[in-house]
């Protein structure tokens, strides 16, 4: 095959999935197809990652010799700390009624999280415009945050617009002014988006306004 489609299906791999034993993990980082008997499945691992969902149903009943895949979601870089989320809003309330934003980065090798502010190249009440942080050779995004200003917390078109083929989570903070702003967060992985019901209640305590004594 020439060389162009042998590099790009090296990338992306497609497998079928035995019936009599777990199907092979993958050897390195990165992203493959599962055709199993339940459907086609998206699989993408990463150090801190690693997520497998059903993009694709079969239209036709037919028989098909593989195994079953089930969905699943392994955040391997464990919980990210409530403080970093408090320090972002911090950013946003000073920035506010502008927009702003920073990454939670997580460094595979000494396992620390750290927040890493974007480089602001302008920025609106409706708009930011930016560069990604500088990060340190085995540090990894691992939420994309940005502000709304005074507006609350939500995905706009934009948003999708920016999210549709990465692999991170996506966090919003809103109604910057207030005590208690406004939070929406979901899970970006190649065009999939999956918002998050409910922001853990420590970061909401990580973001309330601390009373001037
Ligand atoms: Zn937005």
């Amino acid at each position: 095959m020439n060389a162009g489609d042998l590099a790009l299906q090296r990338s992306f791999p497609t497998v079928m999935v035995p019936r009599r034993e777990p199907v092979t993990p993958m050897e390195a980082a990165g992203e493959r197809l599962l055709v199993a008997e339940n459907g086609v499945f998206l699989e993408i691992d990463l150090p801190w990652l690693s997520v497998v969902r059903r993009i694709a149903d079969y239209s036709v009943p037919t028989a098909i010799p593989y195994g079953r895949v089930a969905e699943r979601t392994v955040l391997r870089c464990g919980q990210v700390p409530a403080h970093l989320i408090g320090a972002f809003v911090e950013m946003a309330r000073a920035a506010h009624p502008l927009e702003t934003g920073a990454w939670v980065v997580w460094n595979a090798r000494t396992r620390e999280f750290r927040l890493a502010p974007v480089r602001v190249l302008s920025q609106g009440t409706g708009s930011l415009r930016y560069e990604r942080p500088t990060l340190l050779v085995d540090e990894l995004r691992v939420i994309d945050c940005h502000s709304h200003g005074a507006h609350p917390a939500f995905f706009s078109s934009t948003d999708n617009e920016d999210d549709r083929h990465e692999t991170k989570f996506a966090f919003v903070v809103g109604n910057c002014g207030s005590s208690v702003p406004s939070m929406a967060m979901r899970l970006c992985a190649k065009g999939i988006f999956e918002e998050v019901g409910r922001v853990p209640s420590s970061w909401y305590a990580a973001a309330r306004l601390k009373e001037v004594a």
